[in-house]
C-alpha cells in the first residue's frame, strides 16, 4: 500500500534535532532565525517567519494585512479548508472564484466577478504543487488595489517563470506548511515569507501575543530590558528551536525531494493508460508535485471515483 504521504527522515535529521535538544534553548533560541534565513534564501524572499502550522501562517497573514470584520477575500474552492477558514478567524468572508478544469487552479477570468468594495485580497493556491496563473492574478489585483497572498502549502520547490514560489515581489506574502505530508517537515509547522521588513515585523509580533519590545514601537518608554508591552491582540503561534532544527536539515534536501517527485511524475505519465488524464504541464512553470491528481471520465468508463479509489487501495 502506497501511503498518501510519508516523511523522509534520515540520520542527519535525527542528529540535528538531538543537537538542538542538548542546546540551552528548546524554543525562541538561535535556530529559529537560522531556519527563517535558510527558507527565505531558498525561495528568494526577503524574510521568513516560522510559525506553528500552515494554518497559523494564513491566520497571521490575514491579520497582518488588517483584514477584518466585513472584509472579503477571493480564493479557490479546490484547496484544503484552512485557506478559507483562516479568513473567518479574522471575521472576514470568503468568495470562491471558479477553477480551470485542466489544472484545478483558480481561473483568473472568473475572479473579477467576485470583486466588491469589501474585497481585500486574492488568495491563489498552487494546487498539487502546480503554480497558478500569477501574472493574470497580479494584473487583476493591481487593477483593484488588492493584496495577493499565495497559499503555497503544496508548492515549496515549485517555480513560476523561473522564479521560485515565494520569490514573487508583487505578492504580499506566501504561506508554506511543514506538516509531514508536505515537501519538507518540522513535525507540525509553517512559515510566512515576504519582501517587506515591516510586514515581517508585524507577523512576528502577532505570532508572539502582540508583544512589543522595541521602544520605538511602544506607547510608553520601557522601564528596563525586561519590560515589554502587549500592543495588540496576538497568538502563540511560535515554532520551537527543536522543530526549526529539523526544518534546516530537511530544507537542505528539498531539491533532491522535488527532483524525486518529478521523476516519479514522469514515470506515471509514461505508464498511465490513455483514458487516465495526467496533470497538465505548462512550459513556463514547474510543479513541485505535492500530489499527482489524475482525471478520469467516470461515466464514459462506467465506474465511480469511490470504486477506483477502493480498487487502487
Ligand atoms: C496543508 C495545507 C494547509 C494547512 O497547513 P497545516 O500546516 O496543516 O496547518 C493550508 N493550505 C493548504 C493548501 C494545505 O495543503
Amino acid at each position: 500500500m502506497l501511503p498518501y504521504g510519508r516523511q523522509t527522515i534520515d540520520d542527519t535529521d535525527i542528529a540535528a534535532v538531538v543537537e538542538a535538544l542538548r542546546s540551552p534553548y528548546l524554543t525562541c533560541g538561535p535556530i529559529v532565525p537560522r531556519f527563517e534565513q535558510a527558507l527565505a534564501a531558498k525561495v528568494g524572499a526577503g524574510y521568513a517567519s516560522a510559525c506553528s502550522s500552515g494554518t497559523a501562517a494564513l491566520h497571521l497573514v490575514y491579520a497582518a494585512l488588517d483584514i477584518g470584520l466585513g472584509d472579503e477575500i477571493i480564493t479557490t474552492p479546490i484547496t484544503f479548508s484552512a485557506t478559507a477558514a483562516a479568513a473567518y478567524y479574522v471575521g472576514a468572508t470568503v468568495r470562491f472564484a471558479d477553477v480551470d478544469p485542466r489544472t484545478g487552479n483558480i481561473d483568473p477570468s472568473t475572479i473579477e466577478a467576485f470583486v466588491t468594495p469589501r474585497t481585500r485580497a486574492i488568495v491563489p493556491v498552487h494546487l498539487a504543487g502546480m503554480p497558478a496563473d500569477m501574472d493574470s492574478i497580479h494584473a487583476i489585483a493591481k487593477r483593484h488595489n488588492l493584496a495577493v497572498v499565495e497559499d503555497a502549502c503544496h508548492a515549496l520547490g515549485a517555480t513560476y517563470r523561473d522564479t521560485p514560489v515565494g520569490g514573487d515581489r508583487r505578492t504580499a506574502a506566501t504561506v508554506f506548511s511543514f506538516h509531514p505530508v508536505k515537501h519538507v517537515t518540522t513535525g507540525e509547522g509553517g512559515a510566512v515569507v515576504c519582501h517587506d521588513p515591516s510586514f515581517k515585523r508585524r507577523v512576528d509580533r502577532l505570532r508572539q501575543h502582540g508583544i512589543e519590545r522595541d521602544p520605538a514601537h511602544t506607547q510608553q518608554p520601557l522601564a528596563g530590558p525586561w519590560a515589554y508591552e502587549v500592543v495588540e491582540l496576538g497568538w502563540n503561534y511560535r515554532l520551537p528551536d527543536l522543530a526549526c532544527a529539523l526544518g534546516i536539515s530537511q530544507l537542505g534536501k528539498l531539491d533532491a525531494f522535488v527532483a524525486r517527485r518529478r521523476e516519479l511524475a514522469a514515470m506515471y505519465r509514461k505508464q498511465l493508460p490513455a483514458n487516465i488524464v495526467a496533470p497538465r504541464e505548462q512550459d513556463d512553470r514547474q510543479s513541485a508535485y505535492h500530489l499527482f491528481a489524475v482525471a478520469i471520465d467516470w461515466a464514459k468508463h462506467g465506474t465511480t471515483r469511490a470504486r477506483v479509489a477502493t480498487e487502487l487501495a
